[in-house]
């Protein structure tokens, strides 16, 4: 039903690393598509935290991780680069200068080279293990991230979790929210001493209740309207909070899904790759990003950028093997994507 795609380069994965690789290809005049299983590009930035300002982006002080993506779809906007959207990759097969690649829904994709961005796989968060969890996360009553933070006005919100995202949104819900349970399995909370000293305050201060040592238990209410949330000790005592919102902030569970299956090493999350090409142990097939690892590698996006560069000049000779690449700056030739 899908006629096949043929291009120079095929990007698995437009999160940020992704993206800045389609604009590296397009300006050595490879041809690329960007596929992602999620339905809009951005990765991280767009799924999890677009309103979270970035501080550590070259000559942006502070920038929206959506407002980051935004400009990364303009850089790329003159090179044209197809997408692929709601679609997993599922398959590879071939070798360098040949590959297939064939996705969930049977679009099939023809590529000289593979740049694998997919981040942290087929990410998605840790879901507390309870009956009926489907039909609230559906009308929104438990959500995984906070996406819009005014959503959250003047509910009544059961922030559950002892790390760094619970704290910070619990925190920050407090401000707007009418009640906020805070639920931890243990009595202490895994934090930065400034910010549980906030947490001290706002509890003393009546707007953040404290649920410790409780675990999740259950849910109360129906047709995706949440009405209570069931919390345990671990002696089993049950408890209700009078809630309309759960937030579980567990983690992210880190899968590379079926990339593990395609015929290159693998750790349990990451693609081993040779530092100064990016290849992986499958030849012609590169991996940038949080997904790749080497000794030193920082999962930040400003070096995801960097690898895309070398990543794309390590394809040239293999889409043009008898080219040498004249390597010039952005500024010598006038506009990218014109001739
Ligand atoms: P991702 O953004 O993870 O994108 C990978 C994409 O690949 C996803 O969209 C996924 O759907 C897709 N994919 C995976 N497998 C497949 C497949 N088989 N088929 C199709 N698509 C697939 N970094 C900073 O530098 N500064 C910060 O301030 C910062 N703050 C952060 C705050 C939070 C809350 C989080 C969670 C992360 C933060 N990071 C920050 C980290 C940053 O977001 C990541 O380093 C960055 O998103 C990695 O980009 P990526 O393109 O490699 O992968």
């Amino acid at each position: 039903a899908n006629s096949p795609k043929i291009v120079d380069v095929a990007i698995i994965g437009a999160g940020p690393t992704g993206l800045f690789a389609a604009f590296e290809c397009g300006m050595l005049k490879l041809s690329s598509v960007l596929i992602d299983a999620l339905d809009a590009v951005g990765g991280q930035c767009a799924a999890l935290y677009p309103e979270k300002p970035i501080y550590d982006i070259p000559a942006h002080p502070a920038i929206p991780a959506g407002a980051l993506i935004d400009s990364l779809e303009a850089q790329i906007a003159p090179f044209n680069v197809p997408r692929v959207l709601s679609q997993r990759v599922e398959k590879l097969s071939g070798r360098r200068g040949d590959f297939t690649l064939t996705t969930s829904t049977g679009t099939v994709i023809h590529a000289k080279a593979v740049i694998v961005a997919a981040g942290a796989g087929a990410f998605g968060p840790n879901r507390p293990p309870l009956d009926g969890l489907e039909a609230f996360e559906q009308s929104g009553a438990i959500q995984y991230y906070v996406r819009r933070r005014s959503d959250f006005a003047g509910r009544r919100i059961v922030v559950a979790g002892g790390g760094d995202s619970a704290l910070d949104w619990a925190l920050s819900l407090a401000e707007i929210a009418e009640k906020v349970f805070l639920l931890h399995r243990r009595d202490r909370f895994r934090g930065a001493p400034e910010t549980l000293s906030r947490i001290e305050a706002f509890v003393t201060e009546g707007r953040i209740e404290k649920v410790v040592p409780y675990q999740l238990h259950g849910l109360q209410g129906e047709a995706g309207v949440l009405r209570g949330v069931e919390v345990a000790t671990l002696d089993g005592q049950v408890r209700v909070l009078e809630a309309d919102t759960l937030l579980p902030f567990y983690g992210l569970s880190t899968d590379l899904g079926p990339i593990a299956a395609w015929n290159l090493d693998t750790t349990r999350s990451q693609i081993p790759v040779t530092p100064s090409s990016l290849e992986t142990s499958l030849p012609g097939v590169f991996a940038i990003g949080d997904v790749a690892s080497y000794p030193g590698k920082l999962k930040l996006i400003l070096q995801g950028f960097a690898e895309g560069a070398m990543a794309a000049h390590a394809i040239y000779p293999i889409v043009h093997p008898d080219t040498a690449l004249h390597f010039e700056y952005s500024t010598s030739k006038g506009t990218p994507g014109q001739p």
